[in-house]
């Protein structure tokens, strides 16, 4: 009787292990979400990395805990990060559920937004490598906070990981979370950082990527004015540019990736908007 007792409360203390504020706010295991794992209470920060790349680790109360982005093309089912604790390695499995996500049909005036010519398609490619870089650039600063401001007041418009056809094409799909706001609004980064890149592209328009650390990073764009520049060490809050419709966009609206371990990943999930 005793050890039945004695097993039941060891039972009992393993959801309160798991159940912890971050795990309650973040963990949303599906493609385009976040896993929230546990890595115990090493006395120094372990390295964990997820597709051979790094993964933000932050200290909660006692524990170590994984924040890992997973992108839209995570396969559903089982899944695994490397965890490394100096000299040790070991591999820490969790499950990946599935989510479906919606279809949006745009219509664009400028058929070469669709269907980019040559010139557009060299453009196109120099740019993506360049923001790609910016995505998998790893800072070691600790982010300010995890669950984010709002950049910007208003509604949300077009969610994250939409399945997009401009005029009638399928695209990629929508890899941030739109909000509808005016033009001119000031925008604000959500936690503090740094100003790793800016530009003016095809697509995205006029852009600015901020650096929360440890590959926590904010991608602001279709902005009609950019007020940082490259470098810039921005405190929680301050304004990063305004609202415009450059680029690829049908009107005036805040368009904002977030990405974890260069895994774009669902902006609603840090600002408590999140839907399964
Ligand atoms: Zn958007």
């Amino acid at each position: 009787m005793r050890l039945l007792l004695a097993a039941l409360l060891c039972l009992a203390s393993l959801p309160a292990l798991a159940d912890s504020y971050l795990t309650r706010q973040l963990n949303h295991p599906v493609p385009g979400g976040v896993a929230v794992l546990d890595l115990g209470k090493a006395p120094s920060a372990p390295e964990a990395f997820y597709d051979g790349k790094p993964v933000l680790v932050v200290k909660e109360q006692a524990n170590w805990r994984a924040i890992v982005g997973l992108p839209l093309s995570a396969k559903p089912g089982a899944q695994s990060i490397q965890v490394r604790e100096g000299a040790a390695q070991r591999s820490l499995s969790f499950g990946l559920g599935s989510k479906r996500y919606p279809e949006q049909r745009i219509t664009l005036k400028n058929q070469r937004q669709v269907n980019p010519n040559p010139a557009d398609l060299a453009r196109i490619d120099k740019e993506l490598a360049e923001q790609t870089r910016a995505y998998r650039s790893f800072s070691p600063n600790t982010p300010s906070n995890l669950l984010l401001d709002r950049p910007v007041g208003g509604k949300l418009s077009s969610r994250f990981g939409v399945r997009r056809f401009f005029n009638g094409e399928e695209r990629n799909p929508h890899a941030g979370l739109d909000f509808a706001v005016p033009a001119g609004t000031p925008i604000k980064s959500p936690a503090a950082g740094k100003v790793i890149l800016i530009g003016d592209y095809f697509f995205n328009g006029n852009t600015v990527f901020v650096d929360h650390g440890q590959g926590f990073i904010s991608m602001f764009c279709h902005m009609s004015k950019i007020d940082v520049q490259n470098g810039q060490v921005l405190a929680r809050g301050e304004v990063v540019g305004r609202v415009g419709s450059t680029g690829r966009a049908t009107g005036p609206h805040m368009h904002w990736n977030v990405s974890l371990n260069d895994a774009r990943v669902d902006p609603a999930i840090f600002i408590g908007a999140f839907e399964p």
